[in-house]
C-alpha cells in the first residue's frame, strides 16, 4: 500500500485521552483526523482494524546495530526488520558498535548513509563523546545527531573509550551549549574493576561471580556523579538503562529538584531476573546486570508509578561464537531483544495501564529527543507510525521466528500473546514477513530541523 489516503477502522485506537474506539484518517503519510464513525472519503483504503488495538509505532531510543563496520554482528537490514516485528517505527542507533564508531563528521556521514540504505524503519543517531573528540562535538550537533552517549565505564569496544568525570564534566559543558541532552552508561569503574579483581583472583568465572562484580552500589555511585556534573553544567542528562529502584529514585529527586534530567530503563530488566542468567549464561549477560527478583519486581513498580521516563531495547547483537563459553567475564555481553521485549511488556499490561506505560515507549522517548511534534502519539499533525496488535493464545517463542542476523535471544520459549498484525511507517505497509523485499524505506531524523 502506498502512502495515499487511508482510514483505519474498528481498532482500539490509544490516543491522548487512553484507548478507545475510533477511526483514524491516514494521508500523505500523516495522522489528519481522529475520532468515532468517521465518514469514508472518494477512493480512501480502509483497514478494518476490528479486534485490534492501534498503538502508536515503537520509537526505541536505544538499539545498537553495528553498522558499518559490524553488520556481521546485526546491521540496519535484520535490526530494523526484527524492530518492526517487535512493534517498532523508528529507533535511536548507539554510536559505539559501528566502526568507525560515530565521533565526528565522517563517521557520522557513513552512518547516516548506511542507514538510509537499508533501515526499514524511521531512524536517527547518537553521536559519541569520548576523550578524543570533545573538539568533534559541535560538528556532530551539526549533524543532526540527538544527543551524545558517554561511558562512564570501559565500553568493551577499544575505539569508543569510557570517560572519567574530568572528561564528563567537560564533554558536558560543551553538550550544554549546544542544547542537547548527555546520555550516560552509569556503572562505577573503580567499584567494579575492584570487585572483578576479587573475584577473579579466587579463581571465579562464573555467573554468581559476574552478577557480584557489578552491583547495584556501582550503579548509584555512577548515577550520583552524572546527577552532579548535571546540576554543575546544566547539561541535560538521560541515565540508560537504569536497573534498580534506588537509581530510579536518584533520578527523580533530581528532577523534582529541577534538574533536566531523565532515566531509560530495559524491557530486560523489566522481564527477566538474574535467574535467567544462570539459565542462559551469556545470551542473558548485559551491564548493568539482570538483578535479583526483588529488585526487578520493584523495578516494575516505579515504571507503573510514572517514575521511569522511559523505555528502550538496549538490543545489542553479538555473533554465537562471541557468546560461547563459560568464563562470563569473557563472553560477549548484550541482550538481543527488540523483536520481543516490547510485546512482552504490552502482554502484562491491562487496559488500564496501557496507556500510560506505552507513552514510555512511543511519546516520551521521541519526546525527549527532539520529536515531540512528530513521533510518538495518534493525533492529528503526527506522522502515521501504527502498529496493530492481536492479542492471541499464548504461544512459545521460537527460533525460527526470529529476524535477527544471529537467531538466539534468552527470550526463545517463553509464552507471548501479543502479535503485530500490521504495521505503518508514515502511512506506509512496513514489510514485516517478505524476507525477498528490498531493505531501505526508513528515513533520518535529524534534532535539526
Ligand atoms: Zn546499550
Amino acid at each position: 500500500m502506498n502512502a495515499r489516503e487511508c482510514l483505519i477502522r474498528g481498532g482500539r485506537a490509544l490516543t491522548s485521552t487512553g484507548l478507545e474506539r475510533v477511526d483514524v484518517r491516514v494521508a500523505e503519510g500523516m495522522i489528519v483526523e481522529v475520532g468515532p464513525a468517521l465518514s469514508s472519503g472518494a477512493g480512501a483504503d480502509e483497514i478494518d482494524a476490528t479486534g485490534q488495538l492501534v498503538l502508536p509505532g515503537v520509537f526505541d531510543a536505544h538499539v545498537h546495530f553495528n553498522e558499518p563496520g559490524r553488520a556481521h554482528w546485526e546491521g540496519f537490514t535484520t535490526g530494523s526488520r526484527a524492530l518492526a516485528r517487535g512493534g517498532g517505527t523508528s529507533f535511536v542507533d548507539m554510536p559505539l558498535n559501528a566502526s568507525p564508531p560515530t565521533i565526528d563528521r565522517e563517521s557520522f556521514a557513513q552512518k547516516r548513509a548506511a542507514g538510509e540504505a537499508a533501515s526499514v524503519l524511521d531512524f536517527a543517531l547518537w553521536g559519541g563523546l569520548v576523550p578524543e573528540n570533545l573538539d568533534r562535538l559541535e560538528e556532530l550537533a551539526g549533524c543532526g545527531v540527538v544527543g551524545f552517549k558517554a561511558f562512564m565505564i570501559d565500553s568493551g569496544i577499544a575505539d569508543f573509550p569510557g570517560v572519567d568525570a574530568a572528561v564528563l564534566r567537560a564533554g558536558m559543558k560543551i553538550v550544554a551549549g549546544l542544547g542537547l541532552p548527555v546520555a550516560v552508561h552509569a556503572e562505577d569503574s573503580a567499584l567494579i574493576a575492584a570487585r572483578t579483581a576479587a573475584v577473579r583472583a579466587a579463581g571465579r568465572r562464573d555467573v554468581r561471580a559476574f552478577l557480584d562484580s557489578r552491583p547495584v552500589e556501582s550503579e548509584l555511585e555512577a548515577v550520583r556523579v552524572a546527577l552532579d556534573l548535571a546540576g554543575e553544567t546544566g547539561c541535560a542528562l538521560h541515565v540508560v538503562h537504569v536497573s534498580s529502584p534506588a537509581a530510579i529514585a536518584m533520578v527523580a529527586a533530581a528532577k523534582a529538584g529541577g534538574l533536566d534530567v531523565t532515566a531509560e530503563v530495559c524491557p530486560h530488566h523489566l522481564l527477566l531476573d538474574e535467574a535467567a542468567m544462570f539459565a542462559h549464561g551469556a545470551l542473558a549477560k548485559c551491564a548493568p546486570p539482570l538483578r535479583d527478583a526483588a529488585t526487578r519486581e520493584a523495578l516494575w513498580r516505579e515504571m507503573l508509578a510514572g517514575r521511569v521516563d522511559c523505555i528502550g531495547s538496549d538490543h545489542s547483537p553479538a555473533p554465537a561464537d562471541m557468546k560461547q563459553g563459560d568464563d562470563m567475564f569473557a563472553v560477549w555481553g548484550g541482550i538481543m531483544g527488540c523483536q520481543h521485549g516490547f510485546l512482552l511488556l504490552l502482554d502484562a499490561l491491562d487496559d488500564m495501564r496501557l496507556p500510560a506505560a506505552w507513552e514510555l515507549v512511543s511519546a516520551r522517548p521521541a519526546a525527549r529527543l527532539g520529536f515531540g511534534d512528530r513521533k510518538g502519539r495518534i493525533a492529528p499533525g503526527f506522522d502515521a507510525d501504527l502498529i496493530f496488535i492481536e492479542r492471541t493464545e499464548p504461544r512459545e517463542i521460537t527460533v525460527e521466528e526470529l529476524r535477527y542476523r544471529h537467531p538466539t535471544s534468552p527470550y526463545v520459549g517463553r509464552k507471548i500473546a501479543s502479535r503485530v498484525a500490521r504495521s505503518l511507517l508514515r502511512g506506509s505497509e512496513v514489510p514485516l514477513d517478505a524476507q525477498g523485499l528490498p531493505s531501505g524505506g526508513g528515513r533520518f531524523l535529524s534534532r535539526i530541523v
